[in-house]
Formats: C-alpha cells, structure tokens, sequence
C-alpha cells in the first residue's frame, strides 16, 4: 500500500490522479490533497477519499471545509498549507500537479521529508531544477516524471547506459494554431487557443502549447530529470501525439514509447514504479487503424517561444526563473483577455532582455526573481 499526497487534487492532472487510485484500492491511499479556489471540488473528493489533511488556496475556503466537515480532518491554506500537504507524514509519494512555480517550495521540502516525487509540475523544474535535482541527490530521493514526453523518455531509459545516450527527440502536436501562420496569429482568440486538438488539459498547458512554450519548458524539464546538455534534445512536430517521444542511442538506434493521449498511462507508471498496473477504461493503441503517422521538423522562427527557451535554457542561471515567470504572468493575462496573443512572447522576451542573470541563485533569489518578473510584466500589461 502506498500512501499518496496529491498538490492540484481539483486539476486536470489532479482529476486523473484521483481515477488511477481510485481504480487501485489496495494498492494507493490518499493521505493529503490541495486544491486551490475549488472548494465544491474539494468537498467531493474528502467525501470520495477521506483523506486525512486538506489544504486549499485560502482561509475562507479552509474555513468552508471546517463547517462542513469538523475535526474529521485537518484543514490548512496558503503556501503553508501546500508544504503542509507535501510533507504529510504518512504520505510515501507525492503527487505534485499543482500549476505554476507555487509547486517549488513544496517540492523541495518533500524530498527533505524523503519522500518520492512524481511531477507533473514542470514549472517548478523550469524555476529551480538545479535546487530540486541538488536536493534529491542529496536526499536519495527519486524524481518520477508525469509529463508524458518525460515518462516516455524515462521508460526508453530504463535498462539504458545513460552514457550510450545521443539526443533525446521530444515529440510536440503543435497545439491548436499549428496550422496558422504567424500573421493569423495576430487576431486569434482565446477560445481558439483552448481548443487542442488532442489533450484536454488545464488552461494555462493548453494556452504553452499553442505558443509552443509548453516544448520549451519541456526542453529545459527534460535538461533537469535526464541531467544532458540542450545540444543534445532535440524537439519534432508530431501530429498525431501517439509517439511520445524518443531516445536515440550511440549506435544511432533510436527507442520510441507510444500510447493513446491518455495522460493516466504516464500517471499510473510514476505511482506504480517499477512495476506496471492494468489500466481500467483506456483505449489500447491500434496503429493499423491509425494508419500513419507524421514528423515534421520543428520551425523556431514560426514558435518563436521554444527558441527563447532554449536561449534561456543554455543560458541557465537565473534565466530559465524569468522564462518560467514571465510566462506565467502573460499568459494570464491572455486568459483574461488583457493581452492578444503574440503579445506572450513579446512580454518574455522584453523580460529576459531586462535580466543580469545570476549564476547560482539560492531559493530565496529565486523567490525574488519571480515575484519581480511578475510585477515587471504586469506593469507593462496596464499601459
Ligand atoms: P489545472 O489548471 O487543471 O489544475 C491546477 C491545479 O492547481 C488545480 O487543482 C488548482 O486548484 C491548483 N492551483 C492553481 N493555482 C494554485 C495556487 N496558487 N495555489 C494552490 N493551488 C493552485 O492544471 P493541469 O492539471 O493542466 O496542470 C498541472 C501541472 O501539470 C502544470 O504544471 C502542467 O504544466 C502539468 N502538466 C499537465 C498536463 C495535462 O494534461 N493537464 C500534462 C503534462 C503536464 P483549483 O482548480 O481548485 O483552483
Ligand atoms: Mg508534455
């Protein structure tokens, strides 16, 4: 039995979460969960799971729970409450699906806790990989990933000389414009952009892979949990999401894992590692029927976001924290209709342009980093 904590419960990757251990009663138990403004999501799964602590983004929200449910639970909020939630201490895993560079404080206290990882939380490596890959070594604490291009270059791994490794090949479907051209770009709307053609996910991801910033994340990601240099990932357009992704090997022997888009294949690996599980509901995978599938070479001037990610990337330091930031901050405010769309990677690129990077930074610079990209960017959102 495996005791989990789940950050982002009431979330895409959260709800999915949830399915994989409701379908394993012996084998996973919720211990702990955050939610954030959900507080009707929240009640559900206390009802569904009896989890025994509870954090949510704010005291109104925690108060709500309290009424409702008394002294049956424990309930906390906040930041507190997440690193609460993370280092619950019957929790073996934790689940860590929350949205956002929120995630990093948590992360980093659980593997202090010793307990494993699994992440779906990719800001949190784009932020601060160096501090969360320094501190699971030092605590001997495993980093699973969730994202589905990771997992797949995770299992292609396994068994693998990571030394014989050449380049990982990092598929992207291109998200919901792939076949705009840029000046299309200029007058899409944000209903447009929430409508991928084959994940259904949370807004802000679903938002990173119309820009393509989600496969620049996912570059610097993949730097962090595989520990190789930028020169060696590589990105390619793949329609289809069915390949998802690659591992090619010094003898130029390239291994590939596939599925359906089905993100609770990825999620149930990381919960069940080393071992696999039956997955109850998802749709085996039936190439002939799918008939081809297609590779296209990845164009950086038209996804003008995944090249400022790499540039970020190498650049390393305290860039990769801007990158993460500023993004968050613009993409916000698309969501809210303040900005249009190629305005994104304008705000990333003037905030990266502003940056005097800082080699190492500790939690506390980064910290600081954040929150000033963010007010930086909002500033120029109100002229
Ligand atoms: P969602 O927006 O669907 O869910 C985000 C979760 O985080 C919700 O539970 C939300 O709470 C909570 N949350 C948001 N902000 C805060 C905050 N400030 N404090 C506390 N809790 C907060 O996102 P996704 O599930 O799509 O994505 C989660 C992470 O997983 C992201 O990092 C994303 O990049 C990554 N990922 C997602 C994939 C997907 O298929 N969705 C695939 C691969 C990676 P509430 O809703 O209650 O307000
Ligand atoms: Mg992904």
């Amino acid at each position: 039995m495996k005791w989990i904590s789940l950050l982002g419960a009431t979330g895409s990757i959260g709800t999915q979460t949830l399915d994989v251990i409701r379908n394993h009663p012996d084998d996973f138990k919720l211990a702990a969960f955050s939610a954030g403004r959900n507080i009707d999501g929240a009640k559900k799964i206390i009802r569904e799971f009896q989890p025994e602590f509870v954090s949510v983004a704010e005291k109104a929200g925690c108060d709500r729970l309290r009424t409702e449910f008394g002294s049956a639970v424990t309930f906390g909020h906040g930041e507190e409450g997440l690193v609460e939630a993370a280092v619950y201490p019957k929790a073996d895993m934790l689940v860590n699906a929350v949205l956002g560079s929120v995630g990093l404080l948590p992360t980093l206290q659980a593997i202090e806790a010793g307990k494993t990882i699994a992440i779906a939380n990719k800001e949190t490596l784009v932020t601060a990989g160096h501090l969360v890959m320094e501190e699971a070594r030092r605590h001997q604490v495993d980093i699973l990933p969730i994202d589905s291009e990771h997992a797949a270059i995770f299992q292609c791994l396994q068994g693998e000389n990571k030394d014989e490794v050449k380049r990982l090949i990092i598929t992207a479907s291109g998200g919901s414009f792939r076949d705009l051209s840029r000046e299309e770009l200029a007058h899409v709307m944000v209903k447009d952009a929430l409508n991928h053609p084959n994940w259904s996910m949370g807004a802000k991801i679903t938002i990173d892979s119309a820009t393509m910033m989600n496969k620049g994340l996912e570059v610097i990601e993949a730097h962090w949990l595989f520990d190789l240099p930028f020169e060696q990932i590589d990105t390619i357009l793949h329609r289809e999401s069915i390949v998802h992704s690659l591992v090619e090997f010094r003898d130029n022997s390239v291994k590939a894992q596939l599925g359906t888009p089905d993100m609770r294949i990825p999620i149930q690996y990381a919960l069940s590692y080393p071992n696999r599980m039956a997955l109850p509901g998802s749709n085996r995978l039936d190439l002939a029927e799918i008939g081809q599938l297609h590779f296209q070479k990845m164009d950086k001037a038209r996804f003008y976001c995944l090249k400022l990610a790499y540039e970020a990337g190498k650049i390393g330091g305290s860039m990769p924290t801007v990158l993460n930031a500023a993004n968050e901050a613009a993409v916000t405010a698309f969501l809210e209709e303040k900005i249009p769309f190629l305005r994104i990677e304008q705000l990333i690129e003037k905030a990266l342009a502003r940056h005097n990077g800082i080699k190492h930074p500790d939690l506390e610079t980064i910290q600081s980093i954040d929150a000033e990209t963010r007010s930086f960017v909002r500033s120029l959102i109100s002229f």
